[in-house]
C-alpha cells in the first residue's frame, strides 16, 4: 500500500480556531460541537503553489477533478474509485446573455457527473476518507441526491451503505439508493429530522458519516467546481458565480476554492457569489438581508427537494463566505424556478432538475431587476440532472405531447399551432 504524504496540515474549527491533527479528529471540534464546530480543512499552501501550476495543469491529462489531488485531502491514492466524476462541461449561451442583458454567460452542468449531481464531487472524497479510516459501514443523511451519490461510489468500493432520507424523496433518487445497493431508511419527517436521526443512529453504531457539516472532507470535493470555472474559462474569472443553496456547503465550498486559487496564485481576482434559496427554504437569504450570522430554522416548503432545508448544516461557512467574496443570498419563488428549468431546457438543451436550475432562476431574477451590469460576465452552476425529479420538472412545461392517428390521411398538422 502506498501512502503518500496527506497535504493536509491541519483541521480549525471556525468558532474556537483551535487546530488539530487531522489523524485525531474526524468531525468537529469537541469544544464546540455541531455546527458552531465545523472544521475548515486546511494545507501547506505554498507547497503546493510550486507543484499546482498553471504549466502543470495544462500538461495534465486527468480529465476529472482528480487532475486537483495536490490540494485534495487524499493520503491513499488507491481508494479512489474510477467513477469520473468532475471536469464537466462548460457551455457559453450568447442567446440567453443577450436575453438577460449581460456581456457573457456560461452554465456549467454538473447533471452530467456520474450519478447526476454536483454531489458526486463531495462522496468521491468521503468514500476515500472512509476508506482511510478502514471503516467498514458509511452513512448519510440527504434529500436524495448526497445519498445516491455516496451509493454510486460505495457500490465499487464495496462499503455497507445506510441511508436517511424524507420519506418523499423523488422516486428515481430512490431507485438510483437501492440499485446502487444501499441500505435506504425513509424517515416519516423532513430532511431535518433525517439529518439528526442520521447523526444520532452513525454515534450510537460507530458508523463512518458522510454527513453536511459534519464530515470537513466533503467540501474539499466540492471546492473543485470552482478551480474548474478557473481553468475551464481560461483563468478569466467571471464577475459572478450564481448557485442553488440549502445547506450551504456547495456555496462555502466554492468560495475556499476560489480563494485557495488565488492564494497560490494562479488567479488575479474572485468572483462574487450568488446563492439562490427557495423562498419557502430560505434561512439563509433571511439570515443574509437582516445581517445576521446565524440562520433562524423555517419549515421548508418548496418543490426543489434537494433545496428544502429547514436548518441550513453548513450555515457559519456559508455566511462567512458571502460576506468576505463580497455577493448575496438571494430567493425565488417555486415558479420562478419552473421558468428557469423552461428557459434552461428550451435554450441551452441543459435538463435541471429544480434546485439545478435555482441558480439560473436567480440570475433570471437579478437581470429583471437591473442588478447586473452589461458588461459583467456569469457563470451558472447546474447541479442536478432534471431526470432526477421528472415529477418535479414536467411541473414547468406548459406543454403537452399530442395523440395522433397511425394515419398520414388523418393527421391535421394544424393542431400543432394550438
Ligand atoms: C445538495 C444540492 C444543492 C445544495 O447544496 P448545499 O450544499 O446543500 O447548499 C443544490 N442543488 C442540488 C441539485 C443538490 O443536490
Amino acid at each position: 500500500m502506498t501512502n503518500n504524504i496527506p497535504p493536509v496540515t491541519s483541521l480549525k474549527c471556525i468558532t474556537c480556531a483551535k487546530e488539530y491533527n487531522s489523524q485525531e479528529l474526524d468531525y468537529t471540534c469537541p469544544a464546540c460541537g455541531p455546527m458552531r464546530g465545523t472544521l475548515e480543512v486546511l494545507y501547506d499552501y505554498d507547497r503546493i503553489a510550486e507543484e499546482l501550476t498553471r504549466e502543470a495543469l495544462q500538461r495534465n491529462r486527468d480529465f476529472s477533478h482528480w487532475r486537483y489531488l495536490p490540494m485534495l485531502p487524499v493520503s491513499c491514492k488507491q481508494f479512489i474509485q474510477p467513477l469520473a466524476v468532475g471536469w464537466t462541461p462548460v457551455y457559453q449561451n450568447e442567446k440567453m446573455a443577450a436575453q438577460l442583458g449581460i456581456k457573457k454567460l456560461w452554465i456549467k452542468d454538473d447533471g452530467r457527473n456520474p450519478s447526476a449531481s454536483y454531489k458526486d464531487r463531495a462522496s468521491s472524497v468521503a468514500v476515500v476518507k472512509a476508506l482511510e479510516k478502514k471503516a467498514k459501514t458509511i452513512t448519510a443523511a440527504s434529500t436524495g441526491n448526497a445519498a445516491s451519490s455516496l451509493a454510486a461510489f460505495t457500490a465499487v468500493a464495496g462499503l455497507e451503505t445506510i441511508i436517511f432520507v424524507p420519506h418523499d424523496a423523488p422516486k428515481a433518487k430512490l431507485t438510483q439508493l437501492l440499485l446502487f445497493g444501499a441500505k435506504v431508511l425513509r424517515v416519516q419527517g423532513t430532511y431535518d429530522d433525517a439529518f439528526d436521526l442520521c447523526c444520532a443512529a452513525a454515534e450510537k453504531w460507530g458508523w463512518y458519516n458522510r454527513s453536511t457539516a459534519i464530515n470537513p472532507y466533503l467540501g474539499e470535493g466540492k471546492k473543485t467546481g470552482a478551480f474548474e470555472i478557473c481553468e475551464q474559462l481560461d483563468w478569466q474569472v467571471p464577475d459572478y458565480v450564481f448557485v442553488a443553496v440549502g445547506d450551504g456547503c456547495i456555496f462555502q465550498s466554492l468560495w475556499k476554492g476560489f480563494k485557495e486559487f488565488h492564494r497560490i496564485g494562479l488567479i488575479e481576482r474572485t468572483p462574487k457569489l450568488i446563492g439562490v434559496q427557495a423562498e419557502g427554504a430560505s434561512p439563509l437569504a433571511q439570515a443574509f438581508a437582516v445581517g445576521a450570522n446565524k440562520a433562524r430554522p423555517v419549515e421548508s416548503s418548496t418543490f426543489a427537494d434537494s433545496i428544502a432545508v429547514g436548518v441550513p448544516r453548513d450555515q457559519i461557512k456559508a455566511l462567512k463566505a458571502v460576506r468576505e467574496c463580497g455577493g448575496q443570498f438571494i430567493a425565488v419563488s417555486d415558479d420562478e424556478i419552473k421558468k428557469a428549468i423552461s428557459q434552461l431546457a428550451g435554450k441551452t438543451g441543459v435538463l435541471a432538475e429544480p434546485a439545478g436550475a435555482t441558480g439560473m432562476a436567480g440570475l433570471m431574477k437579478m437581470a429583471q431587476n437591473n442588478e447586473i451590469k452589461a458588461d459583467e460576465t456569469i457563470v451558472v452552476l447546474v447541479t442536478g440532472n432534471g431526470l432526477k425529479d421528472i415529477d418535479g420538472v414536467m411541473q414547468a412545461s406548459e406543454r403537452q405531447a399530442v395523440l395522433v392517428e397511425k394515419s398520414i390521411a388523418r393527421l391535421n398538422i394544424e393542431i400543432l399551432n394550438v
